[in-house]
């Protein structure tokens, strides 16, 4: 890693230790924002950031109220003549079942062999705390900012940011920015540095299948009446096949082929399949015949089951038909596709392929779209400069599978162009129990966005 310019560099150094308290202190706020009783710990969490905000000279530092989780605003525009960047990060987290895997408290940050655990410690307040840090340290040394710097964090990214595109289309003329930079991101696999160019979209929804008035006897009426998760299993099964296409008819329709150069870059990411699939545990990776894994992963659509309930699943046996069975159901969408229609592509088809003898509804949970950022954007070009200045080596330029519909918000309402950053680890456990953040790359992310700032305005365009 090399220091940014000297100044800052001894800033950073001589407030490492306090702001890694701080960075503690935040994790310990269970901000879950999917769990209605958590909502007081989102507010908390959002005040603890507001607070950092107006603390470290960030100005108009705001907790706004959506409806739902607030958003904290803040900015600084002083830099005249330079451009201005809108930041995006979100200070929510996951739930943190099942808690018997985690090895500590999620919400009891430990720090161990330079990793921090805990839940949100990569997503996504360490790039939350990246984007702080760099603004304080370069006010604390210069004084001022190289550009003019808007800051978004919301509290319901991972719970669908429901009352999030209400409040951009309310708020869109105080939010125009030369770009906006999404910090939601992290590095490649070996820990390498990366630019995030594509982010899957997704399509969420529920199927229920209901039969018999409740749940009978499987001996008096097997046979005679249709069983809803044997009728549930039989629309999930056809709603992928066995060389792991969709069915859906349609759904392929808007997919953004990937070009020769498209797939030539992806072959060429140091990418290990055998210690991806060694780390994963499974016995076999599988997926979509004609493509490769990283393609699979970043650049194609999927289909999953997150979860099917129904009937008896107690100890011993229970000879029940049961009176119904239900699924929770994702597709990542890939550039152009659009989650509205691929719901309504998925609910016909599920109605068409349901067998007879039972009710099926389907249920819409929301969806967000895919991005595809240009890799010669000005900002995307400003931070590869900044990440190969700061980590010593060209960063790779990667699709993501994972989905930050944010990213398309600020592209149709706010109409900005979008650069996706972050420094979590690719192996972070996010989302998952033990999640972790790389401290190195924590500090290595505060002073990539500083050379960025310097980066983007010297060369905006
Ligand atoms: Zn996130």
């Amino acid at each position: 890693m090399t220091p940014p310019p000297a100044d800052v560099e001894a800033f950073l150094v001589a407030t490492a230790e306090r702001r890694l308290a701080r960075f503690l202190e935040f994790l310990r706020i269970p901000s879950i924002s999917g769990i209605p009783r958590h909502a007081v710990d989102c507010r908390r969490a959002a005040e603890h950031l507001a607070g950092d905000l107006a603390a470290v000279g960030l100005e108009h530092v705001e907790i706004a109220e959506t409806g739902g989780h607030p958003i904290v605003y803040a900015d600084w525009l002083h830099a005249a003549g330079a451009p201005t960047v809108l930041l995006y990060g979100h200070y929510d987290v996951q739930p943190v079942d099942p808690l018997e895997e985690w090895e500590a408290a999620p919400f009891e940050p430990q720090v161990r062999e330079g990793r921090v655990l805990g839940r949100g410690a990569s997503d996504d307040k360490s790039n939350i705390t990246v984007a702080v840090a760099a603004a304080e340290a370069l006010l604390a040394t210069r004084g001022a900012l190289p550009v003019n710097l808007k800051l978004v964090f919301e509290g319901e990214e991972e719970s669908s940011s429901v009352h999030l595109d209400p409040w951009l289309t309310a708020n869109a003329g105080r939010l125009a920015a030369d770009v906006a930079l999404v910090a939601d991101a992290g590095f490649f696999e070996g820990n390498l540095p990366a630019v995030t160019i594509g982010l899957r979209g997704i399509c969420a929804a529920e199927i229920h299948v209901s039969g018999p008035v409740q749940d009978v006897h499987s001996g008096q009426h097997g046979g005679a009446i249709e069983n809803p998760i044997n009728a549930l299993a039989t629309i999930i099964a056809g709603l992928k096949g066995p060389d792991g296409r969709i069915r859906i008819p349609g759904f392929y329709d808007d997919v953004v082929t990937l070009s020769p150069a498209d797939r030539e870059a992806l072959a060429a990411l140091p990418f290990d399949q055998e210690a991806y699939r060694a780390e994963l545990g499974v016995p076999a990776l599988a997926g979509e015949t004609g493509w490769t894994t990283l393609e699979r992963r970043g650049a194609r659509p999927t289909f999953d089951v997150n979860g099917i309930w129904g009937g008896f699943s107690g100890e011993g046996s229970k000879t029940i038909i049961p009176g119904r069975a239900s699924a929770k159901v994702t597709c990542r969408l890939v550039a152009n596709q659009d989650p509205a229609r691929v719901f309504t592509l998925l609910r016909d088809h599920v109605l068409a392929i349901a067998p007879p003898g039972v009710r099926v509804e389907v249920v819409s949970l929301g969806g967000g779209r895919p991005t595809l950022t240009p890799t010669d954007l000005p900002a995307t070009r400003a931070y590869a400069r900044a990440l190969e200045a700061t980590f010593g080596r060209r960063p790779l330029y990667i699709r993501e599978g994972g989905s930050v519909p944010v990213a398309a918000s600020f592209e149709t309402i706010v109409g900005l162009p979008v650069t996706v950053m972050g420094f979590m680890p690719p192996n972070g456990n996010f989302h998952a129990p033990n999640e972790w953040m790389d401290l190195a790359n924590l500090e290595g992310g505060i002073r990539a966005l500083v050379r960025f700032f310097d980066e983007f305005a010297a060369a905006p365009a």
